[in-house]
Formats: C-alpha cells, structure tokens, sequence
C-alpha cells in the first residue's frame, strides 16, 4: 500500500514511511493512494470473527505488507485493541460505542497504542523524538502509549490552566521518556510551536522528530478499527441496518477513520459531526465555504478546534464533491448550556452518565435520526476524565482527589526558543 501527500500527489511514500514523517510536505496529509475495497462476504460474516482476527485483517489492507510482518501486525493489534468497546443500547434507537475503557479512559487510546507500537517498530537507529501539542486528551493518551517504548521519546506540549487535574496527572506523572511541557497560551499556541519545530530544518536534522497527531496516519487508521466493532456489535443483536453514525468532532481525525471504514465497504449509511461552538465544519456544509477561526474555549475542550485539519482528508475521500459530503455528513452545534442540560437530563432519564464530548454526540444524533434508521453515537471519554464538568451538571457525581504532588512538568512562555531549549535540555 503507498501513501501520498493530499498538497502534492507526486510525493509517494510507504507506511513506514509515513508514520515516522508525521507532516508530509507543504503542509500536506498523508492518505492511502487507493482505498482497499473488503469483501462483501467477509463484512456479511463480521460476527464470526474476533475482535483482533478483524482488527488484523483490516489493518492489514490499509497498510499493505511492505512495512510490518503478520506476526508484527498482529502483535501491534493484539496490544492496542487490549481493553472492552461495547456497544450499548440506550432505548429509543440510539445506541453508544464506549470508547473510554483504554488506559487514559478516552478513544485516543486506541490510535497511541497502535502509532507508539509502530514507531517503535521502525526506528530501529536513532532515538525518535515524537512531538505534539494537546489540548488533554491526546496528550494522556500519547504519554501512555508510549511510555517505556525503546528509542522513542515523547515532548508534549498543553496549555497552562486549560487541562483538567486528571489529564495533567496522566500527562506529567509517568517521566522517564515522556516529558510534559506546560506552555502559558493556548492550545492553538502550543499547535503553533510544534507546527514551526517541524518547519525548522536544522531542528528535524537534529532530533529525527516525528509528529503524534491525529495526522498522523498510525493514529488515524486504527480509529477504523472499532467502526467494524460497533457493526459487529449491531449485527449480533440483529439490527445492523441504516446505520447512522454521530462523531464528537474536534481535528476531525475520528470521523475521518469513519468514512475511511465506510469507503472500505463497512455498511453505514450516514455520519453526523457534532460540534460545540466550534462550527468550522458545521458552517461549511450550510455555506460550502471553508473558513477557518481561531478557537473558544468550551466544557468540551477536546473538540476547541477552529481549524480542524483532517478536513483535507475528508475532501480527498470523497473528491472534492460538496454535494456528496452534505448527502453523507451532516452537522451541528451546541452551546455548553444545551450540553449540561443533556447531560443532566439524560442521567435522570436513563440513569447513565455522559462526558461533555458524548454529550454532544448524543445532542447531534437526537437531532438527525430519522425513524426508519438505528443510531450510534461515540462516548470518546470517561465522564471521570471531565468531572468538574459532570459534577456541575450532576451534583452529587463522585469526584477523585488527584494529587499532582511528584508530577514532572516544565512550564514554558509561549514562544520558539524556550519551546526548543525544553527539548534540548
Ligand atoms: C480528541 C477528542 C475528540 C475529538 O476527536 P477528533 O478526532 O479530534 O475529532 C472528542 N472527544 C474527546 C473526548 C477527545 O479526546
């Protein structure tokens, strides 16, 4: 399987390749150069296989077999897909895919554990410095994965005030290889730095540095993973039709994995992006104009991004056809207030507790489910992970001490020569 550049379709790349290059050139998204079709009977026979013989196999077409032997592969998967992701049904049509069972207790587990096992894999002789900027989730997730992994070291950059405790603890209480780096802006500010570190010729010499973001295409393609699971899931209980699929959106990187399993030949009939006020994406589908912004701030923070950057992806999947998109995504927004009341109103009326992001989820595929059609909707994270929030909406919910007391984190001002001092240091 080769990988090119969305910016430039002459850069072909393996994906070995495109795993430790993170960024392709000008700014551009690696993406498979053709999209694996399954076969039909395999899909129609998805209840009979295991979690990873199915994790296996589609991995296994959307990377080829130039970069990783079976047993690699199948180790890999067998390691990331090590935790639950059931499927459950909430009543009314709407069934949620809990995705917050992995170690930092959000779906990001997923995509970390699979990348870290992979650049492991490939950087057999310099040390690998991986770099990313979170606004929390991704950085926990990331410092998990690849916490004790030989000849890879990690550099994560969060905003200063604006991670939850809980985070802050998963990102900076584990050392050794993981360095946490506290920066006095924002997370657009952070993204900034490592965007400019990656642009910085003599640093890339320097460093052999490599990017743990949803662009990454080792991050991104095992998201697929758990759409098969969910379908699996549905089949077994006899209501695999129509399915309709509602994404909390942030970078766009979890949707992205879902139509690249959908155009893989996965049965779902539609997706939803739900959105919080930052409606990038929902204003493109109602104008066909792309404009980016900067971010707000919002109780669900994993989703504060104005400029998601998987949407180039999105629009080489489906050609550059607007049309197409609005028929196979559609969108919406919500206000924090309309998130905690959900929140709250959903915990008395089914006495489940939902995250801000799952909330959101739940909010958009309310809104877009027709009455012939089944829906999913994805609870990226723990509602533990945001408990300041979810105490807010539910009184009464418990909340964990969280001693950051032995943590390890530098703080940093927001500018490139502090930012480049941290990693030499
Ligand atoms: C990262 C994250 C999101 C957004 O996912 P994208 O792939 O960036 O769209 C949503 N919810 C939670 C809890 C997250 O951590």
């Amino acid at each position: 399987m080769i990988y090119i550049n969305t910016k430039d379709t002459s850069e072909v790349v393996s994906f070995r390749q495109a795993t430790l290059n993170g960024l392709a050139s000008q700014g551009g998204l690696y993406v498979p150069k053709s999209i694996p079709a399954l076969e039909t009977e395999w899909i129609d026979n998805i209840e009979n296989y295991s979690d990873h013989d199915i994790g296996f196999h589609v991995m296994r077409q959307l990377i080829g077999t130039e970069s990783l032997s079976d047993s690699e592969l199948k180790q890999i998967v067998t390691e990331t897909l090590a935790f639950d992701i059931p499927l459950v049904d909430l009543g009314d049509r709407v069934n949620v895919l809990e995705l917050f069972h992995g170690p930092t207790l959000s779906f990001k587990d997923v995509g970390a554990r699979f990348m870290s096992r992979c650049l492991g894999q490939f950087s057999n002789e310099d040390e690998v410095n991986v770099l990313v900027a979170t606004s929390g989730d991704t950085g926990s997730a990331v410092a998990s994965g690849f916490f004790g992994v030989e000849g890879v070291k990690v550099t994560i950059l969060f905003p200063k005030g604006k991670v939850s405790k809980f985070q802050e603890y998963q990102m900076s209480s584990l050392g050794h290889n993981i360095i946490a780096v506290e920066v006095d802006g924002t997370f657009d500010d952070c993204q900034s730095l490592v965007k400019q570190a990656f642009q910085d010729i003599k640093l890339n010499k320097k460093y052999s540095l490599s990017s743990a973001n949803s662009i990454n295409v080792a991050r991104l393609l095992p998201q697929s993973l758990y759409y098969f699971l969910a379908y699996k899931q549905m089949k077994q209980r006899g209501i695999a039709q129509e399915i309709v699929i509602s994404v909390p959106s942030g970078n766009f990187g979890n949707i992205t994995a879902g139509i690249l399993a959908k155009k893989m030949g996965l049965p779902i009939k539609r997706f939803v992006a739900a959105n919080n006020a930052n409606d990038t994406f929902y204003q493109y589908i109602q104008t066909s104009n792309w404009q980016t912004k900067p971010s707000v701030q919002t109780i669900s923070n994993a989703m504060d991004v104005g400029a998601p950057s998987n949407f180039d992806r999105i629009l080489y999947f489906y050609n550059n056809d607007y049309q197409t998109i609005c028929r196979e995504i559609s969108s919406q927004t919500y206000s924090d207030d309309e998130t905690l009341k959900r929140m709250k109103s959903f915990y008395l009326a089914k006495n489940y507790v939902l995250d801000p992001h799952g909330a959101v989820g739940l909010l958009a595929l309310e809104d877009h489910l027709n009455d012939s059609e089944q829906g999913i909707f994805l609870a990226t994270a723990h509602p533990k992970k945001f408990e300041s929030v979810v105490v807010h909406a539910i009184p009464g919910y418990p909340i964990e001490l969280i001693d950051l007391n032995g943590c390890k984190k530098s703080l940093i001002a927001n500018n490139y020569e502090a930012f480049v001092g941290v990693m030499g240091s």
